[in-house]
């Protein structure tokens, strides 16, 4: 089964993808991740990305499609995509990719949430440098002050959840990513994300999967 998840940044898609990943033998496909891995280890593409992400836009869909074709050569079942499609062309481009891997999507999910708590979750968040977990200074704190409870990785702020950089990226996802909604209507569940702990939304998903 392959699911996506769709929801702005901060609704909890990759606290969720953590669970379902950790619980139900799901493989997190998250192209923001991808693109931070080849930003640290200063690929052309990390280098490309960069560019884009630092300013809270969307990087292109060329470059995006073909870093995802190329991730789905080697795995295409059981993912969750966090992250991506996050335009129609890149929604069309998948539908063609895992059509031509005689595979497909089964689920959307999307993560339904007030504009008000996202703010807030951004803002407060620190990822893991080795295993992207996501924590929040007020939310999620860590066992240890600035380590992970995990595997004792270092957490960091991401540059992009400033304050400035998070009102661009509100507005790319209002703009090019929300009409994907419609796009995925007849595959769609829609959940209620706003007052929800990470494992009341993982509780509240994983009853649609059935595993
Ligand atoms: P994320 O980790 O999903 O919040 O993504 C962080 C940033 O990576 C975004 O703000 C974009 O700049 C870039 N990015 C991640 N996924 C995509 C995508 N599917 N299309 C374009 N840009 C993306």
């Amino acid at each position: 089964m392959n699911i996506i998840l769709l929801g702005a940044p901060g609704s909890g898609k990759g606290t969720l993808s953590e669970f379902l990943c950790d619980k139900n033998n799901f493989t997190q496909l998250s192209t923001g991740d991808l693109f931070r891995e080849n930003i640290s280890s200063k690929t052309d593409l990390g280098l490309e990305a960069q560019k884009y992400m630092n300013e809270g836009k969307l990087v292109p869909d060329s470059v995006t499609n073909s870093m995802v074709e190329k991730y789905l050569e080697s795995k295409n079942t059981n993912l969750i995509f966090d992250g991506f499609p996050r335009t129609d062309e890149q929604a069309l481009a998948l539908d063609q990719m895992l059509k031509n891997l005689n595979n497909q999507i089964d689920k959307v999910f999307y993560l339904e949430i007030d504009e008000s708590v996202l703010l807030g979750r951004l803002t407060g968040r620190m990822i893991c440098k080795i295993c992207k977990r996501s924590y929040h200074k007020v939310n999620r704190k860590p066992l240890k002050e600035g380590i992970c409870d995990f595997d004792n990785g270092e957490l960091i702020v991401r540059p992009d959840d400033q304050e400035d950089k998070i009102k661009t990226r509100l507005e790319a996802y209002n703009t090019q990513t929300a009409p994907l909604i419609e796009f995925y209507k007849n595959k769609l569940i829609k959940i209620d994300a706003d007052n929800c702990s990470p494992s009341e939304l993982y509780d509240r998903v994983v009853s649609f999967i059935g595993v």
